[in-house]
């Protein structure tokens, strides 16, 4: 059976890039009727905190990404490193190394100096230096020195390096923690992980990794290292770029089927097709479909995919997340009698559930003022004749439908000889406030007619102040 992890350190939310990679694994895992465990890689003590662990929960939780096993938590798997430490020190694949931090700094240095690659010049190696009480030892593993070193990359293809290359690496630290490259190698080996997708800054962990594996006795898993992320720039996707960790999509009004259906394009492709359901991508995915080059981060394009979903999801589902985001600004909506027609006339319209959101608040608040350039281009002196005329005949309008309302600005454009527009537009602003709004009878229909009189009022007043001044 396959089995995937995703294995985030908890310094900070979960990025687009990690949100990606446990996408990747986790599909993987469906596919292939598999497991995915989450582990939580919490031993730099300094930099994990609670609020990290719990984004990285939230954020799992917001895109679906359910996991069979876990979460784990490397701080409360100690045991397990050391006792594997200690299997390397007594196979002899591993040693003690009392090299100070003054005597690596000056080799690094002369290195450097040297035109050569840092790297530990095994000092220590054949010492058959014990663990000495009280002394500030680290272990280090005792790398192969000759062969190559070898592993299946389903995106770099086979990967081999001469061991040669290869120092040896600190697996356990002088205060007795496990490093990095240790702690992961005993899970993926003891929590029988057969397949490690993950970001490709971690590539040159590997061959490491590998030859610790091996060192323990272990089946070397399959790998897939994903190429990173860039913003639009083309530099590596970060802070300046906007947002970058998966929450702020939440709060922006993004819906988790559009995030994911986006993070999958983001570094996986199936022909032309863009629009992927949770079942299709789990139909589809495989590993000979990540791309083998770095993504651009394109907001468009997610806007363009958020705005698929809001059309194509449930109006029940849509109107639910427009609820909880006015219940967030507390805004009472209760006024308006039909707030699902409301949502469904604008879900077509815009990006995001907070631009929605945006854009409805009219039909349950009065605005504080009209769009400036709006009111400036088009509350004016010609605009009062065709105003108090709608008025005075939507007051007398007792079917207050679209189709009514439509035929009454037509009767009076007719009437006073002029184009829709400058019936239109005019009402538009006076309702609404702003020059773009859905089917001007559609909404007037949906904001009634008391609404839409007040405001007509305030519009006619509007102007004739103007006018005084
Ligand atoms: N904890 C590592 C990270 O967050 C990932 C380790 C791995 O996937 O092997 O970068």
């Amino acid at each position: 059976m396959i089995k995937t992890r995703f294995a985030p350190s908890p310094t900070g939310v979960l990025h687009v890039g990690g949100a990606r990679t446990a996408l990747f694994c986790w599909l993987y895992s469906k596919k292939m009727k598999g497991k995915f465990v989450l582990r939580i890689e919490d031993t730099d003590l300094e930099r994990s905190t609670p609020e990290s662990v719990q984004a990285i929960l939230d954020a799992m939780q917001w895109l679906g990404l359910d996991y069979d096993e876990g979460p784990y938590y490397q701080t409360q798997r100690f045991e397990h490193y050391r006792k594997a430490i200690a299997q390397l020190l007594e196979q002899g694949d591993a040693y003690y190394c009392q090299c100070s931090r003054e005597r690596l700094e000056d080799l690094r240095e002369q290195q450097m100096k040297d035109k050569q690659k840092p790297r530990y010049d095994g000092c220590c190696r054949e010492l058959g230096l014990g663990p000495q009480a009280g002394s500030s030892m680290v272990v280090r593993f005792r790398n192969p020195q000759q062969g190559m070193v070898s592993f299946k990359d389903h995106v770099k293809g086979a990967v081999s390096v001469d061991n040669r290359e290869l120092d040896d690496l600190i697996i356990e630290r002088s205060d007795g923690s496990p490093t990095y490259n240790l702690s992961v190698v005993v899970d993926d080996m003891e929590m029988d992980i057969t397949h490690v997708l993950r970001g490709d800054d971690h590539v040159n962990n590997t061959p490491r990794q590998v030859n610790i594996l091996r060192a323990l006795g272990a089946t070397v898993p399959e790998y897939a290292h994903v190429p990173m992320i860039l913003g639009d720039d083309g530099k590596r996707l970060s802070k300046r770029h906007g947002a970058v960790g998966v929450m702020e999509y939440f709060e922006a009004g993004y819906l988790p089927e559009a995030m994911l259906n986006y993070l999958v394009r983001l570094g996986w492709s199936h022909g032309d097709q863009e629009i992927f359901t949770r079942d299709e991508m789990i139909e589809l995915f495989s590993l000979d479909g990540l791309n083998k080059s770095a993504s651009s981060f394109n907001t468009e394009k997610l806007n363009w995919i958020n705005q698929q979903y809001l059309m194509r999801a449930p109006l029940d589902s849509i109107v639910g997340l427009v609820e909880q985001r006015l219940l967030r600004l507390q805004i009472d909506h209760s006024g308006v009698l039909d707030f699902a027609s409301v949502v469904d006339l604008y879900r077509q319209r815009v990006s995001t559930i907070n631009e929605l959101v945006d854009s409805i608040l009219y039909y349950f608040q009065d605005f504080n003022d009209y769009d400036a350039k709006a009111a400036a281009k088009v509350l004016k002196a010609s605009a009062l004749r065709p105003l108090q005329c709608l008025h005075e005949r939507l007051t007398l309008l007792d079917s207050w439908t679209a189709d009514d309302i439509h035929a009454l600005i037509e009767a009076i454009t007719v009437e006073l000889d002029v184009g829709m527009g400058k019936v239109g537009q005019p009402l538009r602003v006076a309702v609404t406030g702003g020059s773009f709004s859905p089917p001007i009878d559609q909404t007037l229909e949906l904001l009634g007619k008391e609404r839409s009189l007040a405001r007509l009022e305030r519009a006619i007043d509007h102007i004739s102040e103007k006018q005084e001044q």
